[in-house]
């Protein structure tokens, strides 16, 4: 879909009618500011704009524009809702989608470039952008221009806010008299006792040491300073780990651990209820997960598992030396709001978006309504009871009153709040040490290197990781195969892709 033509003259005339009407909605500073505005907004396939959301209701008392939205309800899927919306004749004033994909829409011509329109009207978009470099980058199109208002998670430039912590059994390391692991070997031996020493007492070796409920290895190889996706190496080149030496010499240790049974033999398998499965059953030993859920198993499983005690440890040092955790949040949440070629009211709509970004906007995101959501005691906010009781738990319950992934920054106080003591400690502990290794920049590929990636990519990582499952488990060994690795994933144009992503990251540099 090709809306280019028609975009200037759809502004020329947007413009003329606001200079001659004056009939709708109110005018302030020669601005006309309609009552309404439509949006567009339907992700992760369930959360669909509402009009009965308290925050967005609070918004439109303040700003004096209500949102309606306009996806249907019966859609459940949010990819075959935006390909509905597009086809309409008419766009709605706002579309909010991942940034992608508006990406694309912006370069077919539906979405306004913003760049004049936030230098005139939105100081508080500017601010956020200038405090915070890789919401700019996010939201910069191969263009150059800005066709979308991305969201953050801190505002500035905290480039990595940890996700995950190390998790081990306290009281295993207790009966066993073992001190905390604080390099790879010692975690290697921690872990092996708890494999030879029956921590659990039930006479069997049947503890799984370490374990994942997603993504395999992904996480455990930072140990050996090696890593499943792209990556910056010491000379600032985008690399694949999978395509590193460090990644040879993980897979090779960590194929001896497998031997050993310090990692699950059902590692990349055994699904989202691992954690479920080997800690109320007293089997599993570590794992590498998100603070917050990790750390509630304690209370979860105190009945079935006495003395149960699971809890975040400073991460091992690396084989380097180096303490880091690198599963770190992205500090934009991929997710975005424009306006739409057929908006008629371009200088309010980015009134509105900068709304968001003023403090007023982002306490309204971050901690939903005053009075309702949260009260302010002794200068600090604190969410009412209603909100820290929720049975959903404290996001999920604020999401479903508005607290929604918008060109705003605040979801992190939310969760924040959720989190139980032994969580906190743990995620305190990893940020204000500045554990998070910075994930890299965003960027994106243009059309042509869009192609040759889809080309290629998907057979690409698939063989990688079946080579990485036969590595682990011994089918190979991966110094007699190395070699002959190296040489398929050539073939199999990997250096033609390493090329296209160091292209489309410098264009950003
Ligand atoms: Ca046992």
């Amino acid at each position: 879909m090709n809306f280019k033509k028609i975009t200037s003259l759809v502004i020329a005339t947007a413009i003329t009618a606001a200079l001659i009407s004056g009939c709708r909605g109110t005018t302030t500073s020669n601005i006309e500011t309609p009552e309404e505005l439509t949006i567009h907004m339907h992700f992760f396939d369930y959360c669909v704009y509402d009009e009965d959301w308290p925050i967005f209701q609070k918004a439109a008392e303040i700003t004096g524009i209500k949102l309606r939205g306009t996806v249907s309800e019966t859609i459940s899927n949010s990819g075959q809702a935006y390909s509905t919306m597009l086809v309409e004749n008419t766009l709605p004033d706002i579309i909010h989608y991942t940034t992608p994909s508006l990406t694309t829409l912006a370069k077919d011509g539906g979405l306004i470039p913003l760049d004049d329109l936030i230098d005139k009207y939105a100081p508080n978009i500017k601010k956020f952008f200038e405090e915070c470099a890789v919401a700019r980058l996010a939201a910069t199109a191969p263009d150059g221009h800005i066709y979308f208002i991305p969201g953050s998670l801190s505002g500035v430039d905290e480039n990595a806010i940890p996700a995950m912590g190390w998790f081990i059994r306290q009281d295993w390391l207790d009966k066993l008299g073992l001190k905390r692991p604080t390099t790879v070997q010692e975690l290697h031996d921690v872990l092996l006792a708890f494999k030879q020493r029956d921590p659990n007492g039930n006479g069997e070796a049947d503890e799984i040491p370490l374990f994942k409920r997603a993504g395999g290895i992904s996480d455990i190889l930072q140990l050996f300073d090696a890593d499943n996706g792209w990556r910056l190496n010491k000379d600032g080149k985008l690399v694949f780990g999978q395509t590193e030496e460090a990644y040879k010499n993980a897979m090779r240790e960590l194929a001896k651990w497998y031997k050993e049974g310090i990692i699950d033999p059902e590692i990349f398998s055994r699904g989202s209820q691992a954690r479920d499965q080997l800690l109320s059953t007293d089997k599993g030993g570590c794992t590498h997960d998100w603070f917050s859920s990790t750390a509630s198993y304690n209370d979860k499983y105190a009945e079935t598992v006495p003395g149960l005690n699971f809890i975040p440890i400073t991460p091992p040092a690396d084989i380097n030396g180096v303490i880091k955790e690198t599963t770190v949040r992205g500090l934009t949440h991929g997710l975005a709001w424009g306006i739409s070629k057929d908006n008629k009211y371009p200088e309010a709509t980015i009134k509105y978006f900068d709304f968001w970004l003023s403090e007023e906007g982002r306490t309204l995101n971050g901690y939903g309504v005053e009075g309702l959501h949260y009260n302010v005691v002794d200068g600090e906010k604190v969410f009412t009871n209603t909100v820290l009781s929720a049975k959903e738990g404290i996001p999920t319950y604020m999401r479903n009153q508005g607290q929604v992934e918008i060109g705003t920054v605040g979801s992190l106080a939310t969760e924040l709040a959720g989190m139980n003591e032994i969580a906190l400690k743990g995620f305190n502990e990893y940020r204000n040490n500045k554990y998070g290794v910075p994930p890299v920049p965003p960027f994106n590929l243009n059309e042509e290197e869009n192609e040759i990636k889809n080309q290629y990519y998907t057979n690409l990582t698939t063989f990688m990781n079946e080579q990485q499952q036969k590595w682990l488990m011994g089918v190979e060994t991966v110094d007699a195969t190395w070699d002959k690795y190296i040489e398929t994933i050539t073939n199999m144009n990997y250096y033609e892709i390493e090329k296209i992503y160091n292209d489309a990251y410098n264009r950003i540099k």
